[in-house]
């Protein structure tokens, strides 16, 4: 694969990414996909959906999961139902994260993904437990040839190390969403990059303003087109250059209630990020 291919974020029914269609009309050669519902994840399902994304030439790099019941309709909601953190859900949705897992192999997908939670405080044993669950997962994935990637934004660059060095697997990575930083209000998402660089195997390329300094990290910042919010496009590109990336440039766009202007807005990122990989790639 060439340096910093062009990627976008894509469902086939569930999660807030395009349709397929969206990636192919746009000439886009790599994805993130988030993993279909349960009885969409069938192995058969997936030789179907990848006989169609091969015909469309867009590759699959990473899988995302997500699981029913989480909602990002407050950051406090997000704490709440998001990931594996809430400890009433955590064993059933680590037996869905292998049947994604197990999805994505069947995709020839070597990484898996996803939103870990608000991980809790290392003094208790819900965080304890929570690295027993993490481990008992990579080593699942690692059985299926994968690596995991965990989502950034819900947790400091600090934390976040601090949790990877304490599961202590050399398969668990970082996919860098800069926007998240900002939009949860978690810190400077290039700081943060330059932090966590050495760990961050998959980016998504996405924007957003803060939220008013008196209600950061209570409340949402606000997603917005790509080149557009606070993150710096130009210098996000930059860092990913110094710390050595040359993965996939994904793009996410979450306004899947609108799919004209979401589609429109991904077409320009294209043209942004071609631009910019130009000038410094
Ligand atoms: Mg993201």
């Amino acid at each position: 694969m060439s340096k910093w291919p062009i990627g976008v974020f894509t469902s086939v029914d569930a999660g807030l990414g395009v349709h397929l269609e969206v990636a192919q009309d746009l000439h886009v050669p790599t994805m993130h996909l988030h993993a279909p519902h349960p009885e969409n994840r069938s192995k058969e399902a997936a030789e179907a959906f990848l006989k169609r994304a091969n015909a469309a030439g867009v590759q699959t790099t990473v899988v995302f999961s997500g699981f029913d019941g989480e909602t990002y309709e407050s950051i406090q909601r997000t704490a709440e139902t998001v990931g594996l953190v809430p400890e009433a859900t955590r064993k059933q949705r680590a037996a869905e994260f292998r049947s994604v897992s197990d999805f994505a192999k069947y995709l020839g997908c070597p990484i898996v993904a996803l939103h870990i939670g608000f991980v809790p405080d290392p003094s208790t044993d819900s965080y304890k437990d929570l690295i027993a669950t993490t481990r008992d997962l990579l080593d699942y994935v690692k059985a299926n040839g994968q690596a995991l990637h965990l989502e950034t934004g819900q947790e400091s660059a600090d934390h976040l190390l601090h949790f990877i060095a304490d599961v202590g697997r050399d398969n668990l990575f970082i996919n860098f969403d800069p926007a998240n930083m900002i939009l949860y209000g978690t810190g400077d998402p290039i700081e943060a990059l330059k932090k966590v660089g050495h760990l961050v195997r998959s980016v998504h390329c996405k924007d957003g303003t803060w939220a008013k300094p008196e209600v950061r990290g209570k409340e949402w910042g606000r997603e917005t087109p790509l080149g557009e919010g606070d993150v710096g496009m130009e210098t996000f590109l930059r860092t990913l250059k110094e710390i050595g990336y040359t993965g996939p440039l994904t793009i996410e766009r979450e306004i899947p209630h609108d799919p004209v202007r979401q589609k429109a807005d991904i077409g320009k990122a294209v043209s942004l990020l071609e631009e910019l990989r130009a000038k410094i790639g």
